[in-house]
């Protein structure tokens, strides 16, 4: 009797139930798919049920017989915009919930291996001694990750808490960063003292991140290669594979944009800027978590209406608490709203930077954001909420030359000033840097490209797990 054909391995992936983290996660997914390897994606019955309205996830995924959804019932599904409501979800609902369906798949379901958000470390604990590796995949930058790793030493230099109130005061503790690091360039939590549950958590998270078996980054070496090389003495076993959208068009995975909205896209944008010049437009939208004060929206109104520029703004149902009906569109900007502006509620992003009017990008620099304006070659002007933000829009502005950093403040002159200065007085400048680096972007992610690569590498990894535990 011939022997049983080996089964093809099995990868548990489970993201934190937040956009950003979904997205780059079901991206990494329909990467894997093709190989052959049988995915099994753990998602919130929230997010399941918004992808199953808003988006052709389903369908796209369902050609592959070795694609499941497991819907996770029973966590905590409200906003996470406060380090509170962040903690609700990552410190209590979601060990709460998971753990033990976790132990149960990694237990019964033949798992190879099992790619878990590397923001949730009781994911390492959830399978401890089940024999399954643990993979984090993290879903910010590399920049972003190595500060988060190396808030431990600032707390041993005393650079922690911060002494006194001026954020301009340089960082130099952070091996790679010495030459342009701020406070106010850390990451958001480091500015609310160490006895902060959501500091804690992510500091300590982020400091197990060796004890899983290999870190899975989206980002690519011509980006972010000096950082890796300080993480790499930590983390040996490396997997830069990004930028994820990117690579699923050069291998041809995906032909359009495959959107993974949780929110229901305006497409009615694109035909708007159909209407307009060639880099004329500001696309200005700050992601699926950060919210405004209503100040900060008027101020920022006016900033925009002012700089005389075209925008294209994403204003979430939820990004502004206070704002009623009534007062939606101020009535002094109304008349140069209508001309000048298209207000979305969220908008078919990937689409809106690919298009040829759209001429810089006012961003939060959310991570998924940041490389997509990267990969497009759409200079940015930085308006960081929070978390992982602080340190990539600095990058963008000191290392990579991709814009300007606005953040902390959201006066209107100086909105005004800085897109006219990204958009006009600086333009050709930011034009080429950002050129350039889409450029190496795009070679990363062809064939022989470093991510390109290493996606291969990863895969050939994964399949080798499989024959060893067969
Ligand atoms: N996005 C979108 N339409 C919008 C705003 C955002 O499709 O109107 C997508 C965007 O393309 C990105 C994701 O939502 O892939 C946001 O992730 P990011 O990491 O930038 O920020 P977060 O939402 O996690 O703060």
């Amino acid at each position: 009797m011939d022997p049983k054909p080996p089964s093809p391995p099995h990868v548990l992936i489970f993201p934190c139930p937040a956009q950003g983290h979904v997205n780059s996660m079901l991206k990494l997914t329909e990467l894997l798919l093709p190989a052959g390897l049988h995915i099994t994606f753990l998602i919130s019955a929230k997010d399941h049920d918004r992808l199953s309205r808003f988006t052709t996830v389903h369908s796209r995924l369902s050609s592959y017989p070795g694609f499941r959804f497991h819907v996770i019932h029973g966590l905590y599904e409200g906003p996470i915009d406060t380090d509170e409501k962040l903690n609700l979800m990552l410190i209590d609902s979601l060990p709460k919930v998971t753990t033990p369906l976790l132990r149960n798949l990694l237990l019964d379901s033949q798992v190879t291996c099992f790619i878990a958000d590397g923001i949730l470390g009781f994911a390492l604990d959830a399978a401890a001694g089940t024999g399954v590796p643990v993979m984090f995949f993290r879903t910010v930058s590399a920049c972003a990750f190595w500060a988060y790793f190396c808030i431990p030493d600032l707390i041993n230099s005393g650079d922690l808490p911060f002494q006194g109130t001026n954020l301009d005061e340089r960082i130099v503790n952070v091996k790679g960063m010495e030459g342009f690091l701020r406070r106010r360039d850390l990451p958001s939590f480091c500015r609310s003292g160490l006895s902060n549950t959501t500091f804690q958590e992510v500091t300590n998270i982020t400091r197990r991140t060796p004890d899983a078996h290999a870190l899975i980054l989206n980002t690519f070496e011509d980006l972010e290669g000096p950082i890796l090389s300080h993480i790499q003495k930590h983390c040996p076993n490396i997997y830069t594979i990004g930028p994820l959208h990117a690579h699923l068009k050069a291998r041809s995975i995906s032909k359009s944009t495959s959107s993974n909205s949780l929110f229901q896209e305006d497409r009615t944008c694109i035909g708007w800027l159909d209407q307009h010049a060639p880099k004329s437009v500001l696309y200005v939208s700050f992601g699926s978590i950060a919210t405004l004060t209503r100040d900060q929206l008027i101020e920022f109104w006016h900033g925009l209406v002012n700089s005389e520029k075209p925008f294209l703004w994403v204003i979430r149902e939820d990004l502004v608490s206070s704002l009623d009906d009534e007062n939606k569109v101020p009535s002094e900007l109304e008349k140069d709203t209508k001309e000048r502006g298209c207000l979305v509620g969220w908008a078919p992003q990937e689409d809106v930077l690919t298009h040829s009017a759209v001429g810089a990008f006012l961003t939060h620099n959310g991570w998924n954001s940041t490389l997509e304006s990267i990969v497009e070659g759409v200079p940015m002007v930085s308006w960081p909420f929070f978390a992982d933000q602080q340190p990539n829009s600095r990058f963008v502005e000191a290392v990579w030359k991709l814009g300007l950093d606005m953040k902390d403040t959201c006066d209107r002159r100086i909105v005004e000033k800085i897109v006219k200065e990204v958009m006009e007085v600086r333009k050709e400048e930011f034009e080429e840097s950002a050129r350039r680096m889409a450029k190496l972007a795009k070679e990363s992610v062809s064939s022989g490209g470093s991510s390109y690569r290493n996606l291969d590498r990863l895969i050939e990894d994964i399949k080798k797990m499989s024959t060893q535990s067969n």
